[in-house]
């Protein structure tokens, strides 16, 4: 158990956040109780009558804020060890001539690697949650990993039977793509105890058979398990999808009736008015990586339009190769300053609706929000912990908010905790996390190129 005392609380909602300093309880992966106000010795006394039993006490000294966990709904955290390897190209070649080599060489050892490395840049910036996408093979040691560790990981192994002049090493059949789905669904959807979720990941439209994506629409439908894929990222892939369906992306996937409410669209920078219409009514989810539209010249997405059409919208790094960093700040302070900038709008897209982004949106695109993406009693205790007492932060108790969101960034994280475990806390990683980096890297200069 952990008595959090003396903190600032900063909880999301709909319409206004509730700020207030007050003292958090945590027991059995759980927020037991919150209690309100200034008064922590007062709360001590009463939270330690309240839940007899060993407990360390843990003082916020009125300078360190609580939010919960940030949730990344779009991160490929196989491709970490490819990180500053991919510069200054468009989407289709930088695929073509970086990511998808890497991704073919990857082995047990190399997988275990890039996982644990991303790992530990995700949890020392704030994140508790991901939504991931895998590759084609070693799928089964990101899951191991996560169980391991105990961190809260939905993904899935890429899907990709339909590669044109295919990358040796990256190529599979249907059958084989939807047998080894389905074999890692059986083994490890709500697995460690319901930390882990196993989604389907067909990469996008250009590496994906149109029978792949029915098959992967009804085993969706059966099992509801969400849809993870690329889409509408780049104009000369929407442009070649065009050539060859005479549709657009997202248009293409409802003529072959693969959009539902568990479908959830990577970028979608490039949609006509019809083809949000139909993200709209169908209910499916858009998540928005501006680093990585930025830096492979993809474009900005209509991130504010979106929110006003009533979508919903999260946030993610994307992978190494293309951000270069995966920490969710730098994403958060760009999805506000695009869509002011773009718009010359400084009203639009304040601090707050990207804290919702990696809070409230994150979980429901998990299919979470009943668990996760508020802080409240009963809910399970995934917890970011900034100190807030820093000069990028200063005056953060008018505005803790914009605090978070343009001043602060992984220096102010002290503290990331899932499921009441901490994973990460000032400048250490859990124990099984240490052993697991040992035992995948030897030595991480050996695999620098
Ligand atoms: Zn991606």
């Amino acid at each position: 158990m952990y008595l959090l005392k003396n903190f600032y609380i900063l909880n999301p909602g709909e319409q206004e956040f509730d700020f207030y300093p007050g003292s958090l309880l945590v027991k059995d992966g759980k927020i037991a109780k919150i209690l309100k106000g200034e008064n922590h010795r007062e709360h001590q006394e009463k939270l330690l009558a309240e839940f007899p039993g060993a407990i360390e006490v843990i003082d916020g000294q009125a300078r360190r804020l609580i939010f919960p966990g940030f949730i990344q709904t779009h991160i490929h955290l196989c491709q970490t060890l490819h990180r500053n390897l991919a510069e200054d190209m468009p989407l289709l070649q930088w695929l073509r001539e970086e990511v998808w080599p890497y991704e073919a060489a990857l082995d047990r050892q190399t997988m275990g690697q890039a996982v644990i490395m991303g790992l530990k840049e995700i949890l020392s910036s704030g994140t508790t949650a991901v939504l991931d996408m895998g590759s084609i093979h070693q799928q089964e040691v990101i899951f191991d990993i996560m169980s391991k560790v105990g961190f809260r990981y939905t993904g899935g192994k890429a899907m990709m039977d339909n590669v044109i002049d295919p990358i040796p090493g990256l190529s599979e059949t249907l059958a084989e793509s939807i047998d080894k789905s389905i074999r890692l669904y059986e083994k490890f959807h709500r697995g460690n105890e319901g930390l882990l979720h196993y989604a389907l990941a067909p990469r996008f439209l250009l590496s994906c058979s149109a029978e792949l994506l029915r098959q992967v629409k009804i085993f969706s439908d059966e099992n509801d398990i969400i849809i993870h894929t690329h889409g509408a990222e780049h104009r000369a892939e929407v442009d070649l999808i065009k050539r060859e369906t005479g549709f657009g992306n997202i248009a293409y996937l409802d003529e072959i009736n693969v959009l539902n409410s568990n479908t959830v669209i990577i970028h979608a920078v490039h949609l006509d008015d019809e083809e949000k219409s139909l993200l709209v009514e169908c209910s499916a989810s858009v998540v928005h990586c501006p680093s990585a539209n930025l830096k492979l010249g993809s474009g900005i997405a209509p991130i504010d339009e979106y929110l006003q059409d009533g979508m919903t919208v999260g946030l993610g790094c994307d992978g190494a190769p293309c951000n270069n960093t995966l920490s969710i700040f730098s994403e958060m302070k760009l999805a506000c300053l695009l869509q002011k900038g773009v718009n010359n709008d400084p009203m639009l897209m304040p601090a707050e609706e990207a804290l919702r982004m990696v809070s409230l949106r994150g979980a429901e695109i998990l299919k979470l929000g009943s668990m996760i993406g508020t802080i409240e009693a009963g809910k399970e205790a995934d917890l970011v912990i900034l100190d807030m007492d820093t000069p990028q932060t200063f005056n953060f108790r008018r505005n803790p908010a914009a605090a978070i969101v343009f001043g602060a960034d992984a220096r102010n994280v002290e503290a990331t905790m899932v499921r009441g475990k901490f994973l990460y806390r000032e400048g250490r990683f859990s124990e099984t996390i240490e052993a697991l980096d040992r035992c995948f890297n030897t030595s991480l200069r050996l695999l620098e190129r």
